[in-house]
């Protein structure tokens, strides 16, 4: 017997008759559909329509200012504005906004109309290049870790002119979207847009310098590429809105494990199911028009969980472009009738989700262009060879002496669920370089060629057969936070909701640090009279021994490694509020300064903002958690305990032995149980309330609180194993995952 009135039931009963949502796709004027090559980028005004639209000379003062990464100046303004305006205009777009990424990690925006009125009162459609530039949102309530208190009451935000203008369309308009920075009247960063393209300058300048010191003149930029893989979760929306946890928090806190998980690996790369390619194919037609080069979809490992993955580009574009993905992703799950999960840890017990960020850093002559000369590969002559292992161990130097940042760059809430929980890389930052390579720096550790010259020993060591090799690089170690994958390092420890933002930013600046520290050694040998390469093949060996202990090669799952990690020194920090203590040491300082990325107050709001996200986050899970508690778990066990003891005082009653008994007192344990977790909680709680300093709130919360959360949440979970299927209110595991 079903309990029709069930919300849960009536849900899945719902769920049975959907059917693949369709659209209309691009086509011309007699139907025949058109290729994505042909509506590609349609939604976004990007150099090859500006030339079109905008006088020449004015054009060209764009394109420079573009490629030198500069603010756009007001005299070219009025003209591009214009421009834009038009194009908008015959789009049918009505408003126009800047779009900035405050430090929440997502994006914000506040629209104004094109309409105003002209001299002699009528409406006319009017966009002017102040209005393209710059804009003032009453942003006071954006975090800002302190930084507007301590400076400057009102920032602003700036278009970013690297980032092309797009429209973003809704169910009822248009609104031109103008990708922006934002900051204080001072120039203080508020946002994660603004650290992102200091760095991006900041690694430009030291590879510059370091090219130039190996012997390469003339490079005038060096962009940072970014590929991001975009990890989710898709489920129906019928079930999600019946999970408050879901709702507020993103991720479920009380469910009972299903019987089947992950165990039979039967959906990595499985068939995708037709709703779910119906929705992909709604959202990759929007990210193409919006010049998003979306490239990969499929399923991941676990149950209804997804990937899709863009084409790189230049990083400040592909951080702007992944958080359209997410924006995307969302806004289309709603049409289909899906919520799409991008926290890092929505259902406990399978596999979590994250954002693996493909980097590498290219020789380009414009931004447009990114088939430049990538310094991560390691090309064919001797020269080149030596290039890309100088390369190699300035990453490894800044990785190995900054380890806490990179660390600090990827804490949330919602990655400590997932970071060393044997699914995702551990907490431990290492790096790894994969056979070939590896033996390549033991050999050039032990010294080999040294007598015979650097020419002689790059033969020696093979260091020449590297491309061919690198391209067919098939030990790839999935278990390895940061590892290089042929021609690019992959940072696989961001979490899935995370803007990439800060992690990249975080690199840059480590990178561009190791760059200085290794172009000053070789020109100090240099100086001292060593010829060129033999002084950079000593430096190299000499980096490549300071940092061996960064380096590793075998399982990251395994405990072995947690204490071998210990041994050599390396830093675990399990949890967000020991990682973000990282960002607020002296050399966490020293090193954002000396690359002109973040100042001592920039970095301090950094930590700051998102220890408090930390611990707010923490308390939308108590709260959820213990509303659920008290108005769903624990009414609806004592109406099924109710129910059964009526059943056995009614068999009494008759004079028979009544079947449900044991159950009933079964029941009986676990309700007391769940009170006692419930309660548990409540002290825990209570004892971290008191505390007066963030930072022991956050330790608190991560750790006494939580604990008794997981606690509550056993109790709970045997509960619904207990209660009959139809008197259980919340959507459990095996239909949110399997159901689709
Ligand atoms: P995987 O096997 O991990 O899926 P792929 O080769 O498919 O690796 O690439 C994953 C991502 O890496 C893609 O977004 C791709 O565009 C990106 N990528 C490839 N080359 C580079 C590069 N030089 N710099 C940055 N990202 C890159
Ligand atoms: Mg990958």
């Amino acid at each position: 017997m079903e309990n029709a009135s069930n919300p849960r039931i009536q849900a899945i009963q719902t769920i049975q008759g959907r059917q693949p949502r369709k659209i209309s796709l691009p086509a011309d004027e007699s139907g025949k559909p058109l290729r994505v090559s042909e509506y590609y980028g349609q939604n976004t005004f990007h150099l090859e329509q500006m030339k079109q639209k905008l006088p020449k000379d004015v054009f060209q003062k764009l394109v420079a200012t573009v490629q030198a990464g500069r603010k756009l100046d007001s005299e070219i303004a009025g003209p591009v504005a214009n421009a834009i305006k038009e194009w908008a205009l015959e789009h049918g777009v009505t408003h126009f906004c800047h779009w900035f990424q405050p430090q929440t990690g997502l994006t914000a925006e506040k629209h104004d109309a094109f309409i105003t009125f002209d001299d002699s009162m009528r409406i006319i459609e009017k966009f002017s290049g102040s209005q393209l530039i710059q804009s003032e949102p009453d942003a006071s309530s954006f975090p800002s870790g302190g930084m507007r208190t301590t400076f400057e009451a009102r920032g602003y935000t700036a278009w970013d002119p690297s980032s092309p203008v797009f429209i973003m369309e809704s169910t009822n308009g248009k609104t031109l979207c103008v990708p922006s920075v934002f900051l204080s009247y001072h120039g203080d960063s508020l946002d994660e847009k603004t650290s992102l393209l200091r760095s991006m300058e900041a690694l430009s300048r030291e590879a510059c310098a370091l090219l130039e010191q190996l012997g390469e003149k003339g490079v005038k930029r060096v962009l940072p590429t970014l590929g991001v893989e975009q990890e989710y979760f898709l489920i129906d929306r019928a079930l999600a809105c019946l999970r408050p946890d879901l709702i507020m928090t993103g991720r479920t806190l009380l469910g009972g494990q299903p019987p089947k998980g992950q165990q039979l690996e039967d959906h990595y790369f499985g068939s995708i199911p037709a709703r779910v390619q119906a929705f992909m194919s709604e959202v990759e037609l929007e990210l193409h028009r919006l010049g998003v080069p979306s490239k990969t979809r499929h399923n991941e490992v676990a149950p209804s969980q997804y990937e899709t993955a863009p084409i790189f580009e230049e990083a400040n574009v592909a951080v702007d472009h992944n958080q359209l993905t997410m924006e995307v992703l969302r806004k289309v799950a709603l049409r289909h009738q899906y919520q799409v999960l991008l926290h890092e840890k929505p259902f406990a017990g399978v596999n979590g989700s994250g954002k693996h960020c493909n980097w590498s850093m290219s020789i380009t002559a414009s931004s447009t262009e990114l088939d430049g000369d990538n310094l991560l590969d390691p090309g064919k002559t001797p020269h080149e060879n030596l290039r890309f292992l100088a390369v190699l161990v300035s990453v490894l130097k800044g990785v190995h002496e900054h380890a806490g940042l990179l660390r600090a760059a990827i804490a949330s809430s919602g990655n400590d669920h997932r970071l060393g929980a044997n699914e995702a890389p551990p907490a431990i930052i290492s790096v790894f370089l994969g056979d070939l390579l590896s033996r390549i720096l033991d050999e050039i550790e032990k010294g080999a060629g040294k007598e015979r010259g650097a020419e002689a020993a790059l033969i020696q060591l093979g260091v020449s057969k590297l491309p061919e090799v690198m391209r067919d690089n098939t030990d790839r170690n999935r278990t390895s936070p940061f590892a290089f994958t042929g021609n690019k390092f992959e940072f696989r420890a961001v979490g899935s909701s995370a803007s990439p933002a800060f992690p990249v930013t975080v690199l840059n600046t480590v990178v561009g640090q190791g760059m200085a520290e290794v172009r000053a050694r070789i020109k100090a040998r240099i100086d001292a009279g060593k010829p060129r390469d033999a002084a950079v093949l000593e430096v190299v060996r000499e980096v490549v021994i300071e940092t061996k202990t960064v380096r590793f090669e075998g399982n990251g799952y395994s405990e072995e490694w947690v204490a071998e990690a210990a041994r050599r020194g390396l830093l675990n920090l399990r949890k967000t509020p020991e990682a973000l203590a990282q960002l607020d040491t002296d050399g966490a300082r020293k090193v954002f300064q000396a690359m002109g990325v973040l100042s001592g107050a920039e970095l301090q709001s950094r930590s700051h903002v998102r220890l408090e996200r930390f611990i707010k986050n923490l308390q939308i899970e108590v709260d959820t958690l213990r509303q659920m508690v008290d108005t769903q778990v624990l009414p609806a066990g004592h109406a099924y305990h109710g129910k059964v003891a009526g059943q056995v005082a009614a068999a009494k009653a008759a004079g028979v032995v009544a079947p449900q008994a044991e159950s009933l007192s079964q029941l009986g344990s676990i309700l007391q149980g769940v009170a006692i977790k419930r309660r548990d909680l409540e002290k825990a709680v209570a004892e971290v309330d008191a505390r007066t300093s963030e930072e022991e709130k956050a330790k608190g919360l991560s750790g006494p609180v939580s604990t008794a959360m997981i606690e509550l949440r056993r109790a709970c979970d045997e509960l619904e194993g207990m209660v009959a299927d139809d008197q259980w209110p919340l959507p459990k595991y095996r239909e949110m995952l399997f159901i689709s």
